[in-house]
């Protein structure tokens, strides 16, 4: 810590520095925090500077997230770096801005799907396959799946400013019975359980890419794949009717709001 002279506001004169441990509860998590500040031994006064504050900051963010089982910042960092990825090619490939790396780095809290997310672009081997069902995350194979709903509904369902309600439900239901019936699933996406039922995980960061996507790029499907997507697109042929058979799943309805569906639970699907 660099040395700092601070003067009591109250014109006491120099301030002296005072170690102490604080308990805070952040987020409902019990934290003790070693903290340095400068203290007015006349009046009691406390004051600390940038420096000081934000390493305070960063031992309650790390302590909770250790709590909470999330990644920690320099853990992150390690991770990355142990790929060699610098913070723009990690964020390319989780499809979020890199303010967004640099700021779970630097302190912020990630959500707990976005840690879902970091730990699959950084190749943790614990979360990997039950996340994405045994396949690479591909955009452009997303696309190809919407298209081939597409044409076998006669309508979009993928529209510009879509917040992907129907369109991501009719996906996790590809994903989902491909994997039950193939042992892999079509897209390598993650799903998170949210309050209006299974979504791409991270929607909101991947939308504009999926519909910029070109499908072209994407491995074509297989005739079984055809033929799941065909048998999805029958069974539900109204958005009304894929978006009530997701609510009914149980597989969505026991996570935790935020959380992962993971593949793994696809034998239990009861919709189709
Ligand atoms: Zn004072």
């Amino acid at each position: 810590m660099e040395e700092v002279r601070m003067k009591c506001p109250a014109g006491h004169g120099e301030m002296r520095i005072k170690k102490a441990k604080k308990k805070v509860i952040f987020r409902g998590v019990d934290i003790s925090v070693p903290v340095e500040q400068y203290r007015c031994t006349v009046c009691g006064a406390e004051a600390g500077t940038v420096q000081q504050t934000a390493a305070i900051q960063k031992t309650i963010s790390d302590t909770y997230r250790k709590a909470v089982d999330l990644l920690i910042g320099d853990e992150i960092v390690e991770k990355r770096k142990r790929l060699k990825l610098t913070q723009e090619v990690l964020a390319k490939r989780m499809n979020v801005g890199i303010a967004s790396i640099k700021r779970w780095e630097g302190g912020i809290i990630q959500s707990k799907s976005m840690d879902h997310a970091l730990r699959i672009a950084l190749g943790d081997q614990t979360v990997g396959d039950s996340c994405t069902g045994n396949r690479a995350f591909s955009i452009p194979r997303i696309k190809l799946v919407l298209k081939e709903f597409e044409s076998i509904l006669g309508r979009h369902i993928l529209k510009k400013n879509d917040k992907m309600l129907f369109a991501a439900k009719y996906l996790w239901y590809a994903d989902m019975v491909a994997h039950r019936e193939t042992g892999e699933g079509m897209t390598g996406s993650t799903y998170a359980a949210l309050p209006y039922g299974p979504q791409l995980n991270n929607y909101k960061d991947l939308i504009d890419d999926i519909i910029g996507a070109d499908e072209s790029k994407a491995e074509p499907l297989s005739p079984e794949q055809k033929r799941i997507i065909t048998r999805i697109a029958m069974k539900f042929s109204q958005e009304r009717m894929v978006y009530d058979a997701a609510h009914k799943e149980k597989i969505w309805k026991r996570q935790p709001n935020g959380a992962i569906i993971p593949y793994t639970d696809s034998s239990e699907l009861i919709g189709i």
